[in-house]
């Protein structure tokens, strides 16, 4: 197993500042060193403990005799040739991987990260659901995806997506105290619409993330038309029907003000035709709403990315919707860095 060295240290990204607070004054120091340890790890992302240049070095020598920084390893880093795409390969203490994506885009900066080992919402159409279910990552491994690629990239990451491997709302309560450290004012200081966190659809964590008032974004992967046709691509929508789905994005859209997204992943004869966009459009209604549309990346399963005609026909069926639709050509499909490409222990 990789990494297992560390593997009885307590890594220290992804405590909270009350937790590093509390350990701080547990080991019979002032809470102040607390505060000053926070900002080591989060604002400035040291990689060494002596890089504490404030803290006491009895503090420094106390905690690296029981914690070690980070609780994952870097293994692998690709570039793309075709596109500013960057992918990141990491090892969790456990030795289980995972990976992160980096997409330059204009002024944007966008890291998309993973929440889960594998997922087990099993979208038909998905390379990570082949994977199966393997482990909620913890609040420090999704964080610490953050901290290597701002560690490694020259240029501030300025937006974050929570769209990588796994389901994001099977792992709420890590994923919301994540974006909380992403977005800490003592800390990372990511602002809070930067941050978008993507499900497939777990109804009662919408609403509860609604109920909740968190002030991320929030995206929802709708990719059919209609009922039956999602059945067959997202078996999730046994458990959650579409109808609940809108309900629970029309209960975040009151609640917050804010517009969910729904991302359409458009498929060769399954979503793409003239009736889906038509089907679309009603079943959206009046919904305050952006739809991006995301043409599939193929994995080498039965599901194909259709023509570039037939995506253009398929927006100008939606040109006079009342909602704004958009078209996401995913990057860094030549690395497998695309929406849906991303599985580690298989081919990739
Ligand atoms: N589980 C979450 C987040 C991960 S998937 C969710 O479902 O939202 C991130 C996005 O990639 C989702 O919108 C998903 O529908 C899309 N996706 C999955 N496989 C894809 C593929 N092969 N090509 C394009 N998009 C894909």
């Amino acid at each position: 197993m990789k990494n297992k060295q560390n593997i009885e240290k307590v890594p220290l990204i992804g405590q909270t500042l009350k937790e590093i607070v509390h350990l701080i004054q547990e080991m019979g120091f002032p809470k102040f060193r607390g505060k000053q340890i926070f900002q080591w790890l989060y604002q400035h992302r040291i990689n060494e403990m002596n890089e504490m240049a404030n803290v006491p070095n009895d503090i420094r020598q106390k905690l690296s005799s029981s914690f070690i920084i980070h609780p994952l390893q870097l293994n692998l880093h690709t570039k793309s040739d075709q596109e500013p795409t960057e992918k990141f390969l990491f090892t969790l203490q456990s030795g289980e991987d995972i990976e992160s994506v980096l997409m330059k885009d204009g002024k944007r900066n966008t890291l998309c990260i993973s929440t889960q080992v594998g997922c087990a919402v099993d979208c038909d159409f998905c390379a990570t659901a082949k994977m199966g279910f393997q482990k909620n990552l913890t609040t420090g491994e999704i964080v610490d995806q953050y901290i290597h690629v701002q560690n490694m990239s020259s240029r501030p990451i300025t937006n974050i997506v929570f769209m990588g491997m796994g389901e994001p709302f099977l792992n709420y309560k890590n994923v919301i105290s994540a974006a909380d450290l992403l977005n800490h004012p003592e800390g990372i200081q990511m602002g809070a619409r930067r941050i978008t966190i993507s499900t497939a659809g777990v109804v009662p964590k919408i609403k509860q993330f609604a109920e909740e008032k968190h002030k991320y974004k929030l995206a929802i992967s709708l990719n059919a038309s209609n009922e039956p046709q999602r059945k067959e691509i997202m078996p999730i929508t046994k458990t959650h029907r579409l109808n609940d789905l809108m309900e629970a994005a029309d209960m975040y859209y009151q609640s917050s003000g804010r517009f969910p997204t729904f991302e359409y992943v458009l498929m060769e004869g399954i979503n793409d035709s003239l009736r889906d966009a038509h089907e679309l459009a009603r079943l959206i209604g009046r919904q305050p709403c952006k739809v991006n549309v995301i043409p599939y990346n193929e994995i080498g399963g039965i599901y194909r990315r259709p023509s570039d005609d037939k995506i253009k026909s398929f927006l100008s069926q939606l040109k006079n919707v009342p909602f704004q639709v958009t078209v996401r050509w995913s990057r860094g499909t030549d690395i497998k860095a695309g929406c849906g490409q991303l599985a580690v222990n298989s081919d990739s």
